[in-house]
């Protein structure tokens, strides 16, 4: 969905459809130095990440293999809650895998710091962590994520996966919602 469409819904773009490609580009260059050689699991978290994988696997010059996980950390509302629950679990036993866990955005941290120990819990032989976007004044616990699109201020998202009550995943670019979408 373009611009146009919901302009009068959105505050501003805080990174646009080019600089997001450009970055990501940057970040499966990256990667796909990193592990070369090895032998990469990408692990998508549902919804958010979405976007990310599909864009990411196809930029990174790899064999690969992707997975899906779906936790619920925020409930329906705007804030993280710290109880990390698990909607779908992985099809597949990852003892042994080389993972790179491919997350929208890193807030309080909560959520990937849980996810990070889940995985290596059941015996990852390495958990990296690539995410979109980090907003680095939010966290409540230390997370080392290897790879990070953008650093961003701490206000509510929406685009490229992440949504306002489901909406707005599809938008190309990341955005702050205008406030009388609030309320
Ligand atoms: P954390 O546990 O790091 O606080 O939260 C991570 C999750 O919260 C993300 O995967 C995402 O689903 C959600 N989240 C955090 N900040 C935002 C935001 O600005 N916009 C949206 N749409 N979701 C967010």
């Amino acid at each position: 969905m373009n611009l146009e469409s919901v302009e009068s819904e959105i505050d501003r773009i805080v990174v646009s459809e080019t600089d997001l490609k450009n970055r990501l580009q940057e970040l499966a260059d990256q990667v796909t130095e990193d592990f070369k050689g090895r032998d990469l699991l990408l692990i998508g978290v549902l919804k958010g990440a979405a976007m990310a994988m599909a864009d990411m696997a196809r930029m990174i010059n790899l064999h690969l293999e992707m997975d899906w996980m779906a936790v619920s950390s925020y409930g329906a509302g705007t804030k993280s809650s710290g109880v990390v629950r698990i909607l779908k679990d992985l099809d597949k036993d990852i003892t042994g895998r080389e993972i790179l866990i491919v997350e929208d955005i890193l807030d309080t941290g909560l959520t990937l710091s849980w996810l990070k120990s889940n995985l290596e819990s059941r015996g990852a032989k390495s958990v990296e962590i690539l995410t979109v976007l980090r907003k680095p004044t939010e966290a409540k616990v230390k997370v080392d994520a290897k790879y990070v699109g953008f650093d961003i201020p701490a206000e509510f998202v929406v685009g490229y996966g992440l949504d306002y009550n489901e909406k707005y995943r599809n938008l190309p670019f990341i955005a702050v919602l205008a406030k009388h979408m609030y309320m």
